[in-house]
């Protein structure tokens, strides 16, 4: 008996190689039968420090401040990472960084500078599966990152 053909979908899902790399079961759902914390902050379900809210995102203070100002920017909709964006996503994707860019300009941080930065996956130090941009600043930061 040959293997059971999976649909190609399944196969190569870059969902697929992130759940193994991490030693999880696959196939897994894209969006987790419990809420993400971020849905969780989202829906007033815990306490946060939320500093802007619109029909695409939502923004709060990260609650481990890597900078003077660490911000987190969400979209309301679940998209776990970069890595399973679909061109649907593209408006609040690009929403993600014109928030970002705004709310750095209300905490008056635009003219020092700052940081965006998106982490993906096991290598890339995600830690919450559901796509959020880190806005750092308030410090000069270091580059290469760690
Ligand atoms: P990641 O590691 O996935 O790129 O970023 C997740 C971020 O979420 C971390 O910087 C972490 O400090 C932050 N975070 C995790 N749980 C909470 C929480 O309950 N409240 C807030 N405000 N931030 C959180």
């Amino acid at each position: 008996m040959g293997r059971v053909p999976r649909k190609a979908d399944e196969r190569e899902s870059p969902n697929r190689r992130f759940f193994a790399f991490a030693g999880m079961p696959f196939p897994c759902q894209l969006e987790p039968a419990v809420k993400t914390i971020f849905e969780k902050i989202r829906d007033g379900e815990i306490p946060s420090d939320v500093i802007h809210r619109d029909e695409l995102c939502f923004a709060f203070r990260d609650i481990s401040p890597q900078a003077p100002v660490h911000i987190l920017v969400v979209p309301n909709k679940v998209i776990p990472r970069v890595g399973e964006a679909t061109a649907e996503d593209q408006t609040v994707l690009g929403h993600l960084l014109l928030t970002a860019a705004k709310v750095a300009a209300d905490l008056g941080i635009a003219e020092s500078g700052y940081r965006v930065v998106i982490n993906n996956g096991p290598h890339g130090g995600e830690t919450v599966p559901h796509i959020h941009v880190h806005l750092l600043g308030g410090r000069p930061l270091t580059w290469p990152p760690g």
